[in-house]
């Protein structure tokens, strides 16, 4: 209150000093005072006291014309008229003016100081009003500026964000720099991935033509100690010697994850300022969309570059591929693809898989054994004669790649082998069966002694053994050829238990277990019974083989839904993952201590093939090294309506 300041106007100099020395000054209020209009209205004006004790009649200017001046020049300051020729229009025209309170002399002191008191509290309710007006106005004003900054910033990080040539992104950046700070010189330092050097990349505003040279290696320390704390550096100082200008350095590291990868760097010549928090800010938040957006630009350029790699890959192969999602609509084909399937490359894409191979070739596909790691690999036979080996990947995030290979001249060869062989055994068999007619003469033709008698019997052996080689090579021929097989309905399960029951005796002179397990109601297949138990043999005898004593053999039979499907497990030597994909060729034998000592000429396998895939089903095999293996094959279920049986 103390700090207020009253203005007590009245020509008569005894109420001036008793309103002072009584009343006021004592209450701790500072005051100002004048015997008349003119004094008044000066000290008014000059010294802006916070209220007016204004005394009505007065020489030269009176007490209204003094508030008329003051309201002239745009002064509100409370006042208190006090008169003492009152009357009620006096009252009315001091209203009028602006007057707070009107008091006829004489007044009462407790009155005086009340409406003083009231005035005051008024005035200063007032001014905090009008304070906090300012302090809202302007913190608005701050948040507008702000706002509009921001606005910048975002239509800039927008525009920045968009680009994808690394270039054109920089050049962006420098300028948007500009814009921002409103610096002169703008420097983009980048760090070389490869040599680690710090190379400037692009520049605005650098008179000097080396300074501009792009790709030079900083000589900047400030920009250097940027680079290296990751920090951002603020200088305001000469240029480089005492006498030349200011300039104001704002250096800003540009950060991705990864680390810093840059500095961005603005630079005002003659700068009587440094840069304000405020550019720091600003700076700051444009240098963090770009390292995202140059990061970004860095991915897509290594995208591209991968992309524009396959491509050539995907365009220069021979084999077919084709890619595929989740749902087995088709990403993409290459070109030998696109040729084999007779489509355009662009026409495939978004098209279900078994729409663009054939939906028998998927078919096939997709009831291939996958193995372990989900591949499924089969043949796939065109109808222009060729043959693919095609390979289904399943691949993460992506869905299956499928990759065919032309085998037709392996299966050529493949048939001109067996030619060969047929031929050959064919021509064997008679020269065969004479020595073996000499062999078994000679002991009627005299008395042999018994070396002469073992050499005998061991070319005896050797013959047998061959003789059997050449039946099972005719047989493979007879069955590839499709000679003895006639087709009937079978039952499997007869099948299983006839050469189950047929090997028991063995299974337990090796001390092995052998078990049966037939779902009930199998279904029927279409069949030739003798060749089906020339499989389950094949596929009994060599699990019985390779099962060391002590372990199990089971066989199972059951249906899926358009299929009959038949295992034979074992716990034996198992086949190591080498040895997976051959062991269905003919002669091919696993060499190891598991098969150390079992004689065999390695066509079990390869007729068991020729058999199931004669009869339209598959075989397969899955096999753990040293735990044992499953043979599984499926047939086609007979067709319901077939009028065989
Ligand atoms: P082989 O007359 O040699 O048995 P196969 O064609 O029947 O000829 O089998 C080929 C090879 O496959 C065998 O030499 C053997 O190494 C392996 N094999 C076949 N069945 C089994 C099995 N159940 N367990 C382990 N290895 C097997």
């Amino acid at each position: 209150m103390a700090e207020e300041t009253i203005l007590i106007v009245d020509d008569d100099i005894r109420n001036v000093e008793f309103l002072r020395d009584s009343l006021l000054a004592p209450s701790g209020y500072t005051t100002l005072c004048a015997t008349n209009g003119q004094e008044a209205l000066r000290l008014a004006l000059t010294e802006q006291p916070d209220l007016i004790l204004l005394d009505l009649q007065m020489p030269k200017l009176d007490g209204f014309e003094v508030l008329e001046a003051l309201a002239r020049e745009g002064m509100e300051i409370p006042t208190i008229l006090i008169t003492a020729h009152g009357s009620e229009s006096v009252a009315v025209q001091a209203f009028r003016l602006g007057v707070r309170d009107y008091f006829p002399k004489p007044f009462k002191v407790t009155e005086i100081m009340q409406a003083v008191e009231r005035s005051l509290a008024e005035a200063r309710l007032r001014k905090e009003k009008q304070q906090l007006t300012a302090r809202v106005e302007a913190v608005n004003r701050q948040l507008e500026q702000r706002v509009k900054e921001l606005e910048i910033l975002y239509g800039i990080s927008k525009s920045v964000a968009s680009l994808l040539d690394l270039d054109t992104l920089l050049t962006r950046v420098v300028e948007a720099t500009t814009y921002v700070t409103g610096a002169e010189e703008i420097s983009l330092f980048l760090l070389e991935a490869d040599t680690q050097e710090l190379l400037l990349r692009a520049v605005q505003g650098v008179g000097d033509q080396q300074a501009r040279q792009l790709k030079r290696k900083s000589d900047n320390a400030v920009v250097r100690q940027v680079m290296a704390t990751g920090q951002v550096a603020m200088i305001h100082g000469p240029r480089s010697h005492k006498t030349d200008p200011l300039q104001a350095t704002l250096a800003v590291p540009l950060k991705t994850r990864g680390g810093t990868i840059g500095v961005l760097c603005a630079s005002s010549k003659a700068a009587m300022q440094p840069f304000s928090d405020n550019d720091h800010f600003l700076l700051s938040v444009l240098a963090d969309f770009a390292a995202v957006a140059i990061e970004n630009a860095g991915l897509f350029a290594e995208v591209e570059e991968q992309r524009g790699k396959l491509e050539t890959i995907l365009a220069g192969s021979q084999d077919l591929i084709v890619v595929a999602d989740d749902e087995a609509e088709v990403l993409l084909v290459n070109p030998a693809a696109a040729e084999a399937f007779c489509l355009e490359p662009q026409q495939a894409a978004g098209r279900p898989l078994h729409d663009v191979i054939g939906s028998e070739a998927f078919d096939r596909l997709f009831r291939g054994p996958a193995a372990g790691n989900g591949t499924r690999n089969v043949e796939l036979p065109f109808t222009d004669g060729r043959a693919f080996h095609a390979s289904l990947s399943p691949v993460a995030d992506v869905g299956c790649v499928l990759i065919m290979r032309d085998i037709t001249h392996l299966r050529e060869l493949d048939r001109m082998k067996s030619d060969f062989v047929a031929s050959i055994t064919h021509d064997l068999r008679s020269p065969l069966t004479a020595v073996h007619g000499s062999l078994r003469l000679l002991p009627q033709l005299g008395q042999l002694n018994e070396e002469q008698l073992e050499f005998a019997e061991r070319a005896m052996r050797n013959v047998e053994q061959m003789d059997k080689l050449i039946s099972s090579l005719l047989d493979i021929g007879r069955i590839e050829a499709g000679l003895e097989m006639e087709m009937a309905s079978v039952r499997l399960e007869e099948v299983v238990e006839e050469v189950v029951a047929n090997l028991q005796g063995e299974a337990k002179s090796k001390g092995l277990d052998l078990d049966a397990v037939i779902a009930d109601d199998l279904s029927l297949v279409r069949g030739n019974h003798t060749r089906l138990v020339q499989v389950m043999s094949n596929l009994l005898d060599n699990a019985i083989r390779y099962t060391p004593p002590g372990g199990k053999v089971l066989v199972r039979a059951g249906d899926d839904s358009d299929e009959v499907w038949v295992s034979v497990s074992d716990t034996g030597v198992g086949i190591p993952a080498h040895a997976r994909d051959h062991i269905f060729d003919k002669f091919y034998r696993v060499e190891g201590p598991g098969t150390l000592g079992s004689e065999g000429m390695g066509l079990g396998l390869a007729t068991v093939k020729s058999i199931v895939e004669k009869h339209g089903g598959r075989v397969w095999v899955e096999t753990k090294e040293g735990e044992g293996s499953t043979f599984r094959f499926v047939l086609p279920k007979m067709p319901a309506d077939s009028s065989e049986g």
